[in-house]
């Protein structure tokens, strides 16, 4: 799929024509990932950051905000947990901290690599080339660091340095990821104020121009305490609307042109949509669920944006409500690691941005079925 294509389906707004792209989406995902819908449990492990971004309620410049940093034995009994779930991977997320140091990060990986039978994620933003070859060298899989937008001038405006740390090229750094053999996951904001559709086309050929195992996608939700957190949503002339249904088609058309990536049904969408939002992404071409194992006396406080969904639930409860909605959809919980790199394109598997319309209408999709009680306010 190419610019134009993509320009038309994210100006589409008739529920008729983009229940054709719902379909193709949910088609290619079957057809490349199946139905199995991976887990990777989250444990955020700090939310102290250097950084100032303009939208972020973790930045440094919230004096407001409660800080902690886990303990590595915290960190471990959180990776227990999720083994003993049955997950595959843990991801650990943290603000740029610099007192998430090499030599801790990299004991606390080796720690879960030599007990449990888990892929380990990063997470901890844009760090040197040392660190990252440290941490792939104890035994890290793979590093997730979002690029946010394509557009060079509007990121450089809402992601000003921390007072100690220099911006880094987050498209280099990502490809230096790759070269240093993790998995590499990154993702990009639908709506950020300034951002055109334009800019969101490009987004999607970046997420295919960089091959990334994994493709997070999330509307912009700016937190209150910060300086973009009064910008009321923007809509006017080429402005990208940071709303679910541009989502969805950012969502859908990712996977469109990227088959094989794994695909988070983020919790953004959650939050903007607690009862079905998940759900409807995975319809929408998702196939990664990623429920959240970090201690609930810190979950609250890692609040990067406001009324972020799931965090009062303990992971036996998230655990319970994922499984709920997977099988309400009629797939299954995935088994293993769900690495993207292990996939390959064997027969009838069409290679990226190269999948047709055939034979699609003819498919049944799921619809929703009602859930268990759940909470519909979240903070
Ligand atoms: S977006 Fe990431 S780097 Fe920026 S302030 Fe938030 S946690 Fe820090």
């Amino acid at each position: 799929m190419e610019r134009g294509e993509l320009l038309r389906w994210l100006t589409e707004d008739r529920d008729e024509a983009l229940r054709e792209l719902w379909l193709r989406a949910d088609t290619v995902r079957r057809d490349t990932v199946g139905d199995e819908v991976h887990l990777r449990g989250l444990i955020e492990i700090s939310n102290r950051c250097v950084r100032q971004c303009w939208y972020c309620g973790i930045r440094a410049g919230n004096a407001a905000l409660t800080r902690y940093r886990m303990t590595a034995d915290e960190v471990i009994e959180g990776a227990q947990a999720a083994a003993s779930l049955g997950y595959g991977t843990v991801v650990l997320q943290g603000g740029e901290d610099p007192g998430l140091t090499r030599e801790w990060v990299s004991d606390v990986v080796a720690r879960i690599k030599a007990d449990l039978p888990l892929s380990v994620a990063l997470s901890l933003g844009e760090r040197s080339t040392r660190e990252l070859a440290t941490w792939r060298r104890a035994g890290a899989d793979r590093y997730l660091l979002r690029f946010e937008t394509s557009n060079a001038a509007l990121f450089a405006r809402i992601h000003p340095p921390g007072t100690d740390s220099a911006v880094r090229d987050r498209i280099g750094l990502l490809r230096e990821l790759k070269d240093l053999g993790y998995e590499v996951g990154s993702g990009s904001m639908v709506g950020i104020p300034g951002q055109s559709i334009a800019d969101i086309a490009e987004d999607i050929l970046l997420y295919r121009d960089l091959d990334l195992d994994m493709i997070g996608v999330g509307p912009f939700i700016p937190h209150p305490a910060t300086p973009l957190g009064g910008t009321l949503a923007l809509s006017g002339e080429g402005q990208a609307p940071a709303t679910e249904l541009m989502t969805y088609k950012v969502l859908a058309l990712a996977r469109v042109c990227c088959p094989r990536a794994n695909i988070p049904s983020t919790s953004a969408l959650a939050t903007l949509n607690l009862r079905e939002g998940r759900e409807l992404g995975l319809m929408r071409g998702a196939n990664v669920l990623m429920p959240n194992l970090t201690p609930l006396r810190y979950r609250v406080h890692y609040e990067i944006y406001p009324a972020k969904a799931c965090i009062r639930e303990t992971a036996q409860q998230c655990h319970a409500c994922m499984q709920h909605r997977i099988r309400s959809i009629g797939r299954h919980i995935g088994h293993g690691a769900g690495s993207a790199t292990q996939r390959s394109f064997g027969a009838g598997v069409p290679a990226p941005g190269r999948l047709p319309f055939a034979g699609s209408q003819h498919r049944h999709v799921p619809t929703l079925k009602p859930g268990p009680p759940r909470r519909e306010k979240s903070s």
